[in-house]
């Protein structure tokens, strides 16, 4: 399964990161709402602000990166006025992202053992190594969150974040974008994911998809071929017999 494979792709909530998705959002959306208290009283408010302003990058088409049509949604729902009120508010997130959101670390206990062992014993066997997680953050906040199991973030060659990606999981075209940046053909790559829509959807593509079930999610019918699934443990152990 790991011959002629160059890039190992990894997906990081549930996968190296052991967080559940739902349980972070969670802690994510309550932290970020009380830094905008002043604009939008009502948390539910804001969270719906927020969840709908993130479905448009999600959607994002390949025109421009997340973040602006995440942003450009934002500004166009509080009734922005100036250039200078939306360079506050960009700045505002920045400081969050920095200060609040690598604090939530707080709230998980998070296994140091397998994701570390995995991503050296990679790098000792020379392979590219790519986060492909969901690019719906900044830089910043995807490396503190990637050194929370630490990893080391310099040993990828490629993170994917809201800045330099200009598509969002499940759509396919995502991981053709990360296909281009890293010049490697899709069936000399491996995408290890936790989530059998986007992460599996990388088949599309002739991506090899493995499945880490630790933190499994489902969301109904899969309908993308499954190459292996298992633990984490279990993926580390097969990696050391056949590589
Ligand atoms: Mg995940």
């Amino acid at each position: 399964m790991f011959k002629n494979k160059e890039a190992f792709l990894f997906d990081l909530d549930g996968t190296l990161l052991t967080i559940e998705t739902d349980q972070f959002l969670k802690y994510y959306f309550g932290a970020l709402s009380s830094k905008f208290e002043d604009l939008c009283k009502k948390q539910d408010d804001f969270i719906k602000l927020l969840m709908d302003s993130t479905e448009k990058m999600i959607k994002n088409d390949g025109s421009r990166s997340n973040q602006q049509a995440f942003m450009e949604a934002f500004m166009e729902k509080i009734e922005v006025k100036s250039k200078e009120e939306a360079a506050k508010i960009k700045e505002r997130f920045d400081q969050f992202y920095q200060n609040e959101f690598v604090a939530l670390e707080k709230h998980f206990e998070i296994d140091r053992e397998n994701p570390l062992e995995i991503i050296e014993y990679l790098k000792n066997k020379d392979k590219k190594l790519v986060l492909a997680t969901n690019p719906l953050f900044p830089k910043e906040a995807v490396e503190k969150r990637l050194s929370w199991t630490g990893i080391n973030p310099a040993d990828f060659e490629l993170l994917t974040h809201y800045e330099n990606m200009s598509y969002a999981k499940p759509n396919p075209n995502y991981y053709k974008e990360i296909l281009g940046k890293i010049n490697v053909n899709p069936e000399n790559c491996l995408m290890i994911g936790n989530d059998l829509k986007e992460d599996a959807v990388a088949a599309d593509l002739g991506i090899a998809t493995l499945i880490i079930e630790d933190k499994l999610i489902e969301r109904g019918a899969c309908d993308y071929p499954i190459e292996w699934r298992g633990s984490l443990r279990e993926f580390k152990e097969l990696l050391k017999k056949e590589i």
